[in-house]
């Protein structure tokens, strides 16, 4: 029988995510679908109760859902309740699950671009504290760095994810934070700042530590200013691409029962769709 799976939200139209998975399923031979399913606010819980029904085996979930749908979840893995939201959803014995892939996807993007890169888990300064935020302190806590520098335009929101995730996380003020490049082992952009139609983060990397590695989860553009700066430095570089194509992993593997690779051919797949747009 056919495996059904989709990614749900509101708007859903730009999701890159049935482009990835039409990919891995394709490249399996597997008799499966995975489609957009848009989702208003307030239809969640209704929508979701009726996916077995609907031969549905499972979903990703993006904005503005990823809260209500870990609430909704009768049980969550670490990942998702650390963070505190779910991208991953799954059916088993008519009980649904959540999971948070985006912190997976993150370490594997930068295992995959660096490795090496957390060797020296001294210390790592990380920009913006929104949602991607969370993910990424998550995944350097789990990857036990013992000093995680915190920086915030609305300091108020740096200091409220600071105390959630208690231990490592030190808060400084946005203002102070060229100070923090030297002595960073990584340097993480989660703010929205370099994004096509935003203005570019201005982080002075003069005083980087040779071998630092400096990573971007905007990947619209693929190489934003920040990354074009560090690379001109002979700073190690990751784009926030592949962050995208691992955090979608786990959730095809739970659904279709493959784990897939994150291959260069689904890459530049990717890619060629970005400079589409
Ligand atoms: P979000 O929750 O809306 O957070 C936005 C962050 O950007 C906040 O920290 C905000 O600071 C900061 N910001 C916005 N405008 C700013 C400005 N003019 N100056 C300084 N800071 C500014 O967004 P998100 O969901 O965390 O996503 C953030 C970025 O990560 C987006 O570009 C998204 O596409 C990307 N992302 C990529 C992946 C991937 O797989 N590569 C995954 C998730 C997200 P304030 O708190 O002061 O407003």
């Amino acid at each position: 029988m056919s495996v059904k799976a989709c990614v749900i939200g509101w708007p859903i139209e730009h999701s890159r995510s049935p482009l990835i998975h039409g990919h891995w399923l394709a490249r399996h031979g597997i008799d499966g679908s995975y489609t957009r399913e848009a989702v208003q606010p307030g239809e969640l819980e209704d929508f979701l109760s009726a996916m077995p029904d609907r031969g549905f085996k499972g979903c990703n979930v993006t904005l503005p859902h990823k809260e209500a749908a870990l609430a909704c979840a009768h049980s969550a893995d670490d990942a998702a309740r650390a963070i505190g939201a779910a991208n991953t959803l799954w059916f088993e014995n008519g009980k649904l699950h959540a999971s948070n892939t985006d912190a997976y996807g993150f370490l594997a993007n930068l295992d995959a671009g660096a490795p090496g890169w957390d060797k020296d888990k001294s210390t790592a300064l990380v920009l913006g504290a929104g949602g991607a935020a969370r993910a990424v302190l998550h995944a350097l806590a789990s990857r036990s760095f013992r000093d995680i520098i915190l920086v915030n335009r609305t300091r108020s929101r740096a200091d409220a994810l600071a105390a959630h995730f208690k231990g490592p996380v030190r808060v400084v003020d946005w203002v102070e934070r060229d100070a923090h490049v030297k002595g960073s082992v990584l340097m993480v952009n989660t703010t929205t700042l370099g994004m096509t139609g935003q203005p570019p983060l201005e982080l002075d990397l003069s005083s980087a530590d040779e071998g630092s590695v400096v990573t971007d989860l905007v990947y619209v553009p693929l190489k934003t200013a920040l990354l074009e700066r560090a690379g001109a430095q002979d700073l190690r570089t990751v784009d926030g691409l592949g962050m995208l194509l691992h955090q979608a992993v786990p959730g095809f593997e739970k659904w279709f029962g493959v784990r897939p690779q994150v291959s260069d051919e689904l890459r530049n797949l990717i890619v060629a769709d970005l400079e589409r747009q």
